[in-house]
């Protein structure tokens, strides 16, 4: 069986300091015996849509789900946000229709996962709203783990928990606040424990821990919605302004947004003031068939046939793409081509979500140390969302020797495992939707 343990948050630098300082010693131990690698996440970089890939290998555009709200103008302006109590069950239903999920390949529990589909066991995140409330995150984390070890005697191929807490610690107090460690020091006291318990029943067990963005601290908030107001347009946003305006913004974590057009003509002068402004980092704009990359002065055109995707500088190179400038290359070659710049796998990140029929005609980033609300209460520390290494490059820990350069990559070596596991005749019970691999 599989126990996948989604770290919210967890941060491929703090994870390697703690280790080093002998804080995780039980993941320290996992890593010495299996393996630690670095991956790429999906934009946004934002809890929810950066969990899709590991659940159905696809990207979040790719998904229908470019943010954690959204617009879908085709469908009279309907707009969505997954950060609510009523929330529930809402990414099921808005995930694309022919998206298979790993759950659906194996008699699956998901505890406090957002996107369920398929699983037979769905444990809900309703604690998440008594933990924003109570600040009760440890606690609620601790109640996940004691589920999943639960759930790894009944039966289950597969056990997928969320555990939320590093994310929010590091929102409410920063990403080296002594609370956010003591969340990561929780991950570790439990897959040490889950650990031992799996050994002394002699259940056959593959561990994975990964987490689904970066986090980087926040001390300036940009205040994007008050920003487009002042250039002279009415807003829509969440969660106080339902009213669509005639631009609506949609944040996602912070240092990400999609801006909504009533007139898209305008799109491009708004564009223009926002790669002005303190703090904003890239500016996407849909035209016509391409995406305008921006930043400060630079900029670049971003070009998709299938799966391949060509970027031509303008003006300087936004990107920092460098050589590979103005050739047509695969998904894994502009993988390679980026991974070591200031935006990993920024070519097809950005061609993914402006895919999507949901995506803005506008993205805006937040630079490093700014973020794109007002203040929130309580007021953010830290943010993630955007297309920068510190938010796109996630750590993957497991027991066995694995070796993955995009969080989609995760699903496929599930659904293989999990192909194994009814090949060796112990998925006789598998009550999921009829699919090839429960045939
Ligand atoms: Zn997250
Ligand atoms: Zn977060």
């Amino acid at each position: 069986m599989i126990v996948f343990l989604l770290a919210d948050g967890m941060r491929l630098d703090l994870l390697r300091e703690l280790m080093a300082g002998g804080r995780l010693p039980n993941l320290e131990a996992l890593v010495r015996e299996g393996s630690l690698c670095t991956a790429t996440s999906t934009f946004p970089t934002t809890t929810g849509p950066a969990h899709l890939p590991f659940i159905t290998g696809r990207f979040a555009g790719e998904c229908e789900i470019p943010g954690i709200r959204w617009v879908d103008k085709s469908r009279g302006w309907f707009s969505r946000t997954y950060v609510s109590l009523l929330a529930n069950g809402k990414m099921d239903r808005d995930l694309r229709g022919d998206v298979e999920t790993v759950f659906q390949h194996a008699p699956s529990a998901c505890i406090f996962s957002h996107i369920t589909r398929g699983a037979r066991l769905k444990v809900p995140p309703f604690g998440h709203f008594f933990s924003h409330a109570l600040n009760t995150w440890l606690e609620f984390d601790s109640l996940g783990m004691r589920l999943t070890k639960r759930c790894c005697t009944k039966g289950y191929a597969l056990v997928f928990t969320l555990l939320s807490g590093i994310d929010e610690f590091s929102h409410r107090y920063g990403c080296r606040s002594k609370q956010a460690f003591a969340a990561y020091q929780l991950v570790d006291r439990w897959v040490g424990r889950l650990r031992r318990y799996l050994g002394a029943l002699g259940v056959e067990h593959e561990i994975i821990i990964a987490s689904d963005h970066g986090m980087s601290d926040t001390g300036v908030h940009i205040d994007l919605v008050g920003k487009v107001r002042r250039m002279g347009y009415t807003t829509g946003s969440y969660p106080l302004s339902l009213r669509k305006g005639e631009v609506f913004v949609a944040e996602s974590g912070n240092s990400m947004a999609h801006l909504y057009f009533r007139d898209e003509s305008r799109a491009p002068e708004v564009a223009e003031r926002l790669c002005r402004l303190r703090g904003v980092d890239l500016v996407l704009v849909r035209t016509g068939g391409e995406v305008e990359v921006r930043r400060g002065s630079e900029s670049a055109h971003i070009t998709s046939e299938g799966e391949r995707c060509r970027y031509e500088a303008t003006e300087g190179d936004p990107l920092g793409v460098g050589e590979y400038e103005g050739r047509w290359m695969d998904r894994d070659e502009w993988h390679a081509a980026t991974l070591s710049t200031e935006y990993p796998d920024s070519v097809v990140q950005i061609a993914q979500v402006f895919g999507s029929r949901r995506c803005g005609d506008v993205v805006v980033t937040a630079r490093c140390g700014y973020d794109l609300r007002t203040l929130e209460v309580p007021e953010h520390k830290a943010s993630h969302g955007s297309l920068r290494r510190e938010h796109m490059l996630v750590p993957v820990l497991s027991t066995s020797p694995l070796r993955v350069r995009r969080t989609t990559d995760l699903y496929w070596y599930m659904v293989e495992r999990l192909r194994a596991w009814h090949q060796q005749g112990r998925g006789s019970s598998c009550t999921s939707s009829p699919r090839e691999s429960c045939g």
